[in-house]
C-alpha cells in the first residue's frame, strides 16, 4: 500500500552534479541518457519524478528518456490527457502529468498507485506531488529529477536516486 505513508524518511543513494544544458536538443539528448541508463539497471522499470517550474523541460526531458528507453513514438505533452501509456518490445512507459491535480482525492482518483506498484516505467511532471507516496519502503527506489532555470537561460538538471 503505497497510499497513507506522507511521512518523508528519504534516503540519497546517488545524486549527480547538476547538468547544464543551453538548449531542448540539448535536454532531450540527456535525457535520452538518463533512458538507457535506467533500462540497463532497472530492466523491470522505475519511477522518475520530474520535478521543476512550468516551461523548465520537463516534457522535453521526458521525451528524451522514453527514446532512450527504446520508445520510437512521439510522446505527446500530457497535460490535458494526464496520463499517456507508450510500449516498445516488452517495454511499458506511463507519462503522467500532475500539473492540473489538486489535493489527496484527485490524486487518488487516477489509479497512479496500481501503475507504481506495477512494472513499467514511470514518469511524473510535476512528481513533488506524490513524493511522500515512495518513502514507503515497499515502493523501492525512484529517481528525483530536478530542472532550474539557470541565470543564462539555460537550465540545471540534478539527477537523484533515492531509497524509501
Ligand atoms: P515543462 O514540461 O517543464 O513545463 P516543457 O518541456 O514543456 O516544460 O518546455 C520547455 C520549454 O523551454 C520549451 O519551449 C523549450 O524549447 C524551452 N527551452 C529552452 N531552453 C531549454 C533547455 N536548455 N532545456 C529544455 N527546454 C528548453
Ligand atoms: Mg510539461
Amino acid at each position: 500500500m503505497i497510499f497513507g505513508s506522507l511521512s518523508t524518511t528519504l534516503t540519497f543513494v546517488r545524486r549527480s552534479a547538476p547538468i547544464h544544458t543551453v538548449s531542448p536538443e540539448q535536454t532531450f539528448e540527456e535525457g535520452k541518457a538518463l533512458g538507457a541508463r535506467l533500462a540497463a539497471e532497472f530492466p523491470r522499470g522505475v519511477v522518475v519524478l520530474l520535478i521543476g517550474p512550468l516551461g523548465a523541460g520537463k516534457t522535453v526531458l521526458a521525451k528524451g528518456i522514453a527514446r532512450g528507453l527504446g520508445i520510437e513514438e512521439p510522446v505527446a505533452s500530457p497535460t490535458y490527457t494526464i496520463i499517456s501509456e507508450y510500449r516498445a518490445d516488452s517495454r511499458l512507459l506511463h507519462h503522467v502529468d500532475l500539473y492540473r491535480i489538486e489535493g489527496r482525492e484527485q490524486l487518488e482518483n487516477l489509479g497512479l498507485d496500481d501503475i507504481i506498484a506495477g512494472t513499467g516505467y514511470v514518469l511524473v511532471e510535476w512528481g513533488e506531488k506524490i513524493e511522500g507516496w515512495l518513502a514507503a519502503p515497499a515502493a523501492g527506489p525512484h529517481f528525483r529529477v530536478t530542472l532550474a532555470l539557470a541565470s543564462d537561460g539555460g537550465r540545471d538538471i540534478t539527477v537523484e536516486e533515492v531509497a524509501a
